[in-house]
């Protein structure tokens, strides 16, 4: 069936929103109606009941040891710990409550969220990965957030694929680097931004397939360059050990520098990396993306934020 873009009104914040034909096409595969929201309203109403990194001490319900949640002591809410969560102590089908249709069904979902066990962190198929939330898929991964198929982090956020690595948001496919943001297949590189397939970079902005570069910014395919220029490899050496000398000042110093290094770098419209035919930011491999923020692996979604390995994918977050 042909679909045309229809106007609607948001029932939440009023203004006009657009339903584009690719929605109508999904809505009819999903056998479901098209939303009253706006894209706004809809992610932020999928957003708001989501405790994603804020960690309370909390005592499990069934085995009384202490364990970190999401809940904390007055949600009063059933909090199994993790071993408690997956064991096999408990079925899920004896919480199972027959619907009432004299009663709203909202009331009786509520009661039913009050009744049934939660577990204390989402943490799915990982190992010694008990102090962190939203983790799939990992090892060894202390107080880090929304994690996949990754080993050995400390104090991570949005990591997937990621190896031995420290204060970092949004890195991919990594291995040994330390505070950087929003970086893919790169190795050993301390304070980057917005780069690819590095290694041994520092202090830098948008680089992409360099290594052995210092206080740089917009390089592609460059080696031994410091503040954008080429350098001899022992000019290298000497200005890394300056940097790194190991003192504190010097260590303000680089970062002040770092600073300005990103203020005066071009800056690209949208970080995409072997994505095609896509609207958001932050895409890596994705193809035919609509408003997809922070997009790993991605085919045909939609409306969709912090989304791995989805297809077919309208209205989500972090799945
Ligand atoms: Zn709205
Ligand atoms: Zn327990």
């Amino acid at each position: 069936m042909e679909y045309k873009a229809e106007t609607k009104k948001c029932q939440n914040c009023k203004n006009d929103f657009t339903i584009e034909p690719d929605d109508f096409s999904f809505y009819e595969k999903m056998d479901v109606n098209s939303l009253d929201l706006c894209f706004q309203c809809g992610m932020s109403q999928l957003t708001s009941l989501r405790n994603e990194r804020i960690v309370y001490w909390d005592k499990c319900y069934k085995c009384g040891e202490k364990t970190m949640s999401l809940y904390g002591d007055d949600s009063h809410k059933i909090i199994y710990c993790h071993d408690c969560w997956w064991g096999d102590n408990w079925d899920g089908l004896d919480y199972g409550l027959d619907y009432d249709e004299s009663k709203p069904l909202i009331e009786q979902i509520k009661n039913l969220q009050n009744k049934v066990p939660r577990e204390a962190l989402i943490v799915l198929n990982s190992t010694n990965c008990n102090y962190g939330n939203n983790i799939r898929d990992s090892k060894d991964c202390y107080f880090s957030f929304l994690i996949a198929n990754s080993e050995h982090l400390l104090y991570s956020m949005w990591i997937v694929g990621a190896k031995d690595c420290m204060d970092n948001h949004k890195v991919v496919d990594s291995e040994l680097v330390i505070h950087s943001v929003d970086v893919a297949n790169c190795y050993k590189s301390a304070y980057l931004h917005d780069s690819s397939d590095c290694s041994f970079c520092y202090f830098s902005y948008d680089l992409k397939g360099c290594n052995n570069c210092l206080f740089c910014s917009n390089l592609r395919n460059k080696s031994y360059y410091i503040r954008n220029k080429k350098v001899n490899k022992e000019e290298y050496k000497k200005e890394f050990e300056k940097v790194f000398d190991g003192s504190f000042t010097t260590f303000k110093k680089a970062i002040t520098e770092y600073k300005n290094v990103q203020e005066m770098a071009i800056h690209r419209f949208a970080f995409f990396l072997k994505t095609e035919n896509s609207i958001g930011n932050y895409l890596q491999n994705c193809n035919n993306s609509y408003r997809c923020f922070d997009g790993v692996n991605c085919q045909d979604v939609r409306n969709v934020a912090s989304i791995l390995y989805s297809k077919d994918t309208h209205y989500s977050y972090a799945i």
